[in-house]
C-alpha cells in the first residue's frame, strides 16, 4: 500500500516542491490549491496527484477538503501545512485590522482547522507526521514584519503544543522555518535586497524550494520518528537559534 500525504499549498513554491519530493518517493498525494488552479492541477496531472480545492481561513471548506483526501487516499500517513501568506513589509501602527486578521486567518487558523479535520483519521490508526511551515521570523522577529512574524510564531506554539497532546498517540508532529526562499513570496524584493539577504546568510546563497522540501520530506520518514515538538531551521545559517 502506497503512503499518502496531504500537503496545503501546493500549487506553487515550497509546496508545489514538497508535494514533487513525496510523489518522487513513491506517495501518494493529495495536492491543496486555493486560487492557483491551472498550476495545480497541471502539477496533480504531472504527479498522478489528487487536487484539492479550499480556502483554509474557512473551516467548512477545510473540513469537506480533508474528508475527501481521507475518502480517496483511504487513509494519510501524513500532513503538510504549508499554506500560507505574508503581507508587504510596513509598520505595525500602519497594519489594517482586516490585514492582521488576514495574515492570522490563513497562516494560524488554517493550520488549526486542517490539522482539526484530518488528526482524527491519524489518532483512529495511532500513527502519522504532521509538518508545519513557520518561518525564521516566527523564531526571532522581523523588524517590519510584526502581524508575519506573530502568526508564524503561533504556528511553532501550536506545533509544540500539538506534539505533546498527540505523541501518545503515535503521532510525531514538527515545524520547519524556512529562511529566504526564492518563491513567489520573495517576489517583492529587488535584485539589491537580494544580494544583501544572500550576503547577509552564512551559507552565501538563497535557499530554494527544493531545500526546504527535502527537510520536510525526512521529517515524515519512520527515521524521524523519535522527533516531536521540534523547529528546524532551513536558512543557510541567517537565523541560529
Ligand atoms: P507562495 O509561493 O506564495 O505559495 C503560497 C501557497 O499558499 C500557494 O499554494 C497558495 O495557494 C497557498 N495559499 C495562500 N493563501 C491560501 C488560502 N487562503 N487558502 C489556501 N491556500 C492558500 O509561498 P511559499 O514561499 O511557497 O511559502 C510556503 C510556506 O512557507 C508559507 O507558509 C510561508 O509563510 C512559508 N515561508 C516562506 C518563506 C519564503 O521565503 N518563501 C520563508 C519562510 C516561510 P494558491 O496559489 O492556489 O491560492
Amino acid at each position: 500500500m502506497s503512503k499518502t500525504v496531504l500537503i496545503t499549498g501546493a500549487s506553487r513554491g515550497i509546496g508545489a516542491a514538497v508535494a514533487r519530493r513525496f510523489a518522487a518517493a513513491g506517495w501518494q498525494v493529495a495536492l491543496h490549491y486555493h486560487r492557483s488552479e491551472a498550476q495545480a492541477l497541471a502539477l496533480a496531472r504531472e504527479l498522478n496527484a489528487l487536487p484539492l480545492r479550499a480556502d483554509v481561513s474557512d473551516s467548512a471548506q477545510v473540513a469537506a477538503m480533508a474528508a475527501e483526501a481521507v475518502q480517496r487516499l483511504g487513509h494519510l500517513d501524513a500532513l503538510v501545512c504549508n499554506a500560507g501568506i505574508a503581507l508587504p513589509l510596513g509598520l505595525v501602527q500602519d497594519c489594517s485590522d482586516s490585514d492582521w486578521h488576514r495574515v492570522f486567518a490563513v497562516n494560524v487558523d488554517g493550520v488549526f482547522h486542517t490539522v482539526r479535520a484530518v488528526l482524527p483519521s491519524m489518532l483512529a490508526r495511532h500513527s502519522g507526521s504532521i509538518v508545519t511551515l513557520s518561518s525564521m521570523w516566527g523564531q526571532v522577529g522581523g523588524s517590519c514584519e510584526v502581524p508575519y512574524s506573530a502568526a508564524k510564531g503561533a504556528v511553532i506554539a501550536f506545533t509544540k503544543a500539538l506534539a505533546q497532546e498527540v505523541a501518545p498517540s503515535g503521532i510525531n508532529v514538527n515545524c520547519v522555518a524556512p529562511g529566504i526562499i526564492q518563491t513567489d513570496m520573495m517576489a517583492f524584493a529587488d535584485e539589491d535586497t537580494l544580494a544583501a539577504l544572500r550576503a547577509d546568510t552564512p551559507l552565501g546563497r538563497l535557499g530554494t524550494p527544493e531545500d526546504v522540501a527535502g527537510v520536510v520530506f525526512g521529517l515524515c520518514q519512520p527515521e524521524s520518528s523519535f522527533v516531536t515538538g521540534q523547529v528546524i531551521g532551513v536558512n543557510g545559517g541567517f537565523v541560529i537559534t
